[in-house]
């Protein structure tokens, strides 16, 4: 792993970016475009949008503006809670594309395991793969019993499970399973928003390589093979938050790290969602 552009093979052969952008939150319109169009520049290829965001013309705007061939681009995107089963999935799947303005699309992920309905949600997505609409599909917030339930299911098995994870909640029992099951794991919020940034351990590895805290989870996130895609609009932190390809954390110090976890989470608990 040497650099922004390195790449992992996924278990269907497609290759994916180790490192991208996600732009929850990130506005529609101006701040979207600027946004892509900077992450671009600095190196970003893996793009990781949803219906629910908001923003995905804007990213298909961004994506035709630049000079980058689309075979270049990773571009990942979501089916809503409020949108799964069978028919609503292949209909929420043609909204999504003409939003984005693509003709396939790389990456399209289950956003939440809804009781009763996932395995239905599944079902269309691969149809979309067997179409060769969608290059890869996978899941997302599914714990090892979602996935075991999908996997006793399922035809095609899901290449990736984005979840939300940083060193408070390292998911090391579900990344195990994932590992066993040729599922690459997708970290969701890696620098849990900033929280816990003046973390004394963070930063004095930090300061021992000269770098930030941030750029610290980052590097640990990638040597335990996990994709990260933080969120930033702010040109300098998106460009700190490449620059994590130039050092290696020695064994001790990710030992410490994965001592920092507590089994906390910031985000919705996927057994128990309201939305
Ligand atoms: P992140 O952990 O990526 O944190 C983003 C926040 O941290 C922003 O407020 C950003 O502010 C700030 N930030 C970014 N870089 C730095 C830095 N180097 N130093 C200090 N602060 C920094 O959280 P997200 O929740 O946004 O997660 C990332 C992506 O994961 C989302 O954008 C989305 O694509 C995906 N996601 C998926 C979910 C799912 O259910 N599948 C749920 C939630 C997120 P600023 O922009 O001002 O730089």
């Amino acid at each position: 792993m040497a650099n922004v552009f390195d790449k992992v093979k996924l278990h269907n052969g497609v290759e994916m970016p180790v490192f991208g952008l996600g732009v929850y939150k990130v506005e529609e319109g101006v701040q979207i475009e600027e946004t892509i169009q900077s992450a671009l520049d600095l190196g970003y290829r893996l793009i990781d949008t949803a219906s629910f965001y908001n923003n995905e013309e804007g990213v298909g705007r961004a994506i035709r503006n630049s000079n980058i061939p689309r075979e270049e681009l990773f571009i990942t995107t979501k089916v809503w809670n409020s949108e799964q089963g069978y028919d609503n999935t292949l209909r929420a799947f043609n909204r999504s594309m003409d939003r984005l303005g693509l003709e396939y699309l790389d990456l399209y992920l289950v956003h939440w395991p809804v009781k009763g309905v996932y395995l239905e949600t599944w079902r269309a997505l691969e149809r979309l793969y067997h179409e060769g609409r969608v290059k890869a599909i996978g899941v997302s917030n599914f714990k090892i019993h979602h996935l075991q339930d999908l996997l006793n299911h399922c035809e095609e098995k899901p290449v990736i499970n984005q979840v939300e994870l940083h060193p408070l909640l390292s998911q090391e029992e579900l990344r195990n399973y994932c590992r066993q099951n040729d599922i690459i794991v997708e970290a969701w919020s890696p620098l849990s928003r900033g929280r816990f940034l003046t973390d004394p351990i963070l930063s004095s590895i930090a300061h021992r390589y000269g770098k930030t805290s941030a750029q610290i989870i980052l590097r640990w996130h990638l040597q335990h093979e996990i994709i990260p895609i933080p969120k930033s609009v702010n040109p300098s932190r998106l460009k700190e938050n490449t620059e994590v390809f130039d050092f290696q954390l020695s064994q001790q110090e990710m030992a410490e790290i994965d001592g920092l976890n507590k089994d906390q989470r910031f985000g919705a608990d996927p057994d128990h969602i309201d939305f």
